[in-house]
């Protein structure tokens, strides 16, 4: 069965920079928790970083706090621990948060902290992929249902 790797604030746990979770609530998570088919991870907690912790948003491929801290090695050792995980476990498929600077998929922030989001992807969600990993947000999960339904069928 297919396991698929989810960002563990995409499951309620409080693990994100200001200490809060993002729990999606859908009826097909509670299947596939059911099914044991994820495998949840807060890149950035596994990098090192606490909780909570500055914001951080990419610059030129930095990642850099609000408090301009260089941290791009804590996002790249958690993207590298994501990345194992993947492999430890044959995943293809990863449901991670939009517009993380680690998870984000189709937006991340544009470096200024001022909100404004522009087209990319976080930093473990861009290593994932330049392994062949497909990633999806909460904002596209019925692409990653179909995939998974078309799987088991
Ligand atoms: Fe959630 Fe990913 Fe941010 Fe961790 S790094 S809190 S899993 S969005």
């Amino acid at each position: 069965m297919d396991k698929i790797l989810v960002s563990a604030c995409l499951l309620g746990e409080k693990l994100r920079y200001d200490g809060t979770g993002q729990r999606l609530t859908h009826k097909v998570i509670t299947k596939w928790q059911q099914e044991q088919r994820l495998v949840s991870i807060c890149p950035e907690v596994a990098g090192g970083l606490p909780v909570p912790r500055a914001p951080a948003e990419i610059v030129n491929q930095q990642v850099i706090t609000q408090q301009a801290l260089n941290v791009t090695y804590e996002f790249t050792r958690g993207a590298d621990v994501a990345l194992a995980l993947c492999q430890l476990h044959n995943i293809r498929y990863a449901l991670l948060k939009e517009s993380s600077p680690s998870c984000g998929s189709s937006t991340v922030y544009d470096g200024s902290f001022s909100g404004q989001k522009i087209r990319g992807a976080g930093i473990t969600t861009q290593l994932l992929m330049a392994n062949g990993i497909e990633v999806f947000s909460e904002k596209t999960i019925k692409q990653l249902i179909l995939k998974i339904s078309e799987l088991t069928t």
